[in-house]
């Protein structure tokens, strides 16, 4: 197979989009531990080391607006003692944090003893540094309290992370794949996407395939999609069986559980068979993961953790509603919903600081509808009509989390937004792929609502639902 090489902007693989982390947030949580761990890392690099005696952390902006509240305390905290998201067992980070904590010492990077004092060297600053919503700051001090290194970080959604230069710093810190130089089907645009599967006669996931195999042999992607999925499954299982109560002075019930019990029972209980039963299970298994990533569990970034439920959500509902469903129909899911997620980030956002929920369940809803449509048998055009729809109908949407915390609206609004997504690839697949606005222009529409939109209802929780909910 070739294709019309040409250097795109930056590759972005769809392991770049799909990452196995944990809870509760993939800007807030996820890339400040992969940033506190680079900035450990980069100490170790020059030598230095040893000679730390105090490091501090300043949090900027939304990191600093609902940074308690999502976790980025503790996240800094493990990063800088040298955990990764994806590595790190969740029921181990409650002991880490409290002997930290009780000691009043972190360990940088497992080994090198330095002092800690939550007052001292960790600050929560009101005020934005230049770049992104969401910045941090990192301040090695010496024994004389000398400056031995500072650095900034820009945690800019779904577990991205950049440094002052603008240079992505990857979650392996130092061991990551290097980025092909090219793809053979590089694509910066829903247009350009569209045209290279029409000149190739390739599926959307096809492309994306031989895209990927750029940096991985084709069997690796695929058991590595297989593992993302095995992962997404497992939030569901998890988040299925688990009750009590959510992390955090609302003392949330879990429900998942219960409605799984209902659904369960449903089927013996009803004389006529209820022919939206299957929107119940879509809620459960979005609700299922979103209690588990309010609950800092193990879950997929999707392309956000506060939008981790959608993609799931969906991808059961394939595979439970619709016979035949197997393995490939999973890995030409998250390879379309990948391709489709690479759009917004290239050209829109996936913060909640930056442009509000739009960029996290909006482009969810967005990633699923298309890969619905693809499974089900979509054209391009329909896939990328399905996208269109999924986010449209999602522009405006804003971030105003209660209390700081991933769940009230959030985990109802994944379980929305995989309605949503399930509508959007039902509409356009009665279509022939023809339609007014282009996936493109609405993602530009997307990132001007999102400029336009008042900073209170981007992730600070100063406004919305935020303000207006009384806490017992
Ligand atoms: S409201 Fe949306 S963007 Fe904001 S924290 Fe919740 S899921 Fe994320």
């Amino acid at each position: 197979m070739t294709g019309t090489a040409k250097a795109p902007s930056t590759p972005v693989s769809a392991f770049d989009l799909f990452k196995i982390g944990i809870g509760p947030s993939s800007s807030h949580t996820v890339g400040p531990m992969i940033a506190a761990r680079q900035f450990a890392c980069l100490l170790q690099s020059r030598g230095l080391l040893p000679q730390v005696t105090a490091l501090v952390t300043q949090l900027y902006g939304s990191l600093s607006a609902t940074g308690r509240g999502h976790g980025t305390d503790r996240a800094v905290l493990l990063g800088l003692a040298g955990h990764r998201p994806d590595r790190i067992d969740p029921d181990t980070i409650e002991p880490a944090i409290a002997a930290i904590r009780r000691e009043r010492r972190l360990h940088l990077l497992g080994t090198h003893a330095v002092a800690f004092d939550e007052k001292e060297h960790l600050l929560f600053l009101r005020k934005s540094l230049p770049r992104h919503p969401n910045g941090l700051r990192f301040i090695a001090l010496d024994a004389q309290g000398q400056t031995l290194a500072e650095a900034d970080y820009f945690s800019v959604g779904g577990g991205f992370v950049v440094d002052a230069q603008g240079e992505s710093v990857r979650n392996e810190a130092g061991v990551q794949r290097p980025a092909p130089a090219a793809l053979p089907f590089a694509f910066d645009t829903g247009a350009e996407l569209l045209a290279q599967c029409r000149a190739q006669g390739l599926s959307i996931a096809a492309l994306m395939m031989a895209n990927e195999t750029q940096w991985r042999p084709q069997a690796e992607v695929r058991s590595e999609l297989l593992q993302v999925w095995d992962a997404m499954a497992g939030a569901v299982r998890r988040g299925c069986a688990s009750t009590g109560t959510l992390p955090g002075r609302m003392q949330v019930r879990r429900r998942a559980a219960d409605l799984f019990g209902q659904l369960q029972g449903s089927g013996t209980a009803q004389a006529a068979p209820d022919p939206l039963a299957a929107m119940d299970w879509v809620n459960l298994y979005a609700m299922a993961v979103n209690e588990e990533n309010a609950a800092g569990g193990r879950v997929v970034t999707a392309p956000t953790n506060g939008a981790a439920g959608v993609i799931p959500a969906v991808l059961h509902y394939h595979q439970r509603f619709f016979p035949g469903a197997g393995d490939e129909a999973v890995v030409e899911f998250l390879l379309t919903a990948a391709a489709i997620g690479i759009l917004y980030k290239k050209n829109g956002s996936l913060s909640g600081a930056e442009v509000g929920c739009q960029g996290e369940v909006g482009v969810a809803c967005s990633m699923a509808a298309g890969a619905l449509a693809a499974v089900m048998g979509g054209t391009p055009g329909q896939v990328e009509n399905a996208a269109e729809i999924g986010m449209e109908h999602n522009l405006g949407m804003t971030c105003d989390p209660v209390s700081g915390l991933v769940q009230i609206p959030c985990i109802e609004r994944n379980a929305m937004g995989a309605v949503k997504a399930i509508n959007a690839a039902r509409m356009a697949l009665r279509g022939d792929g023809s339609h007014f606005v282009s996936l493109d222009k609405v993602i530009q529409t997307m990132m001007q609502t999102g400029a336009d939109m008042k900073t209170k209802y981007k992730e600070t929780s100063r406004g919305g639902l935020a303000v207006n909910i009384v806490e017992c």
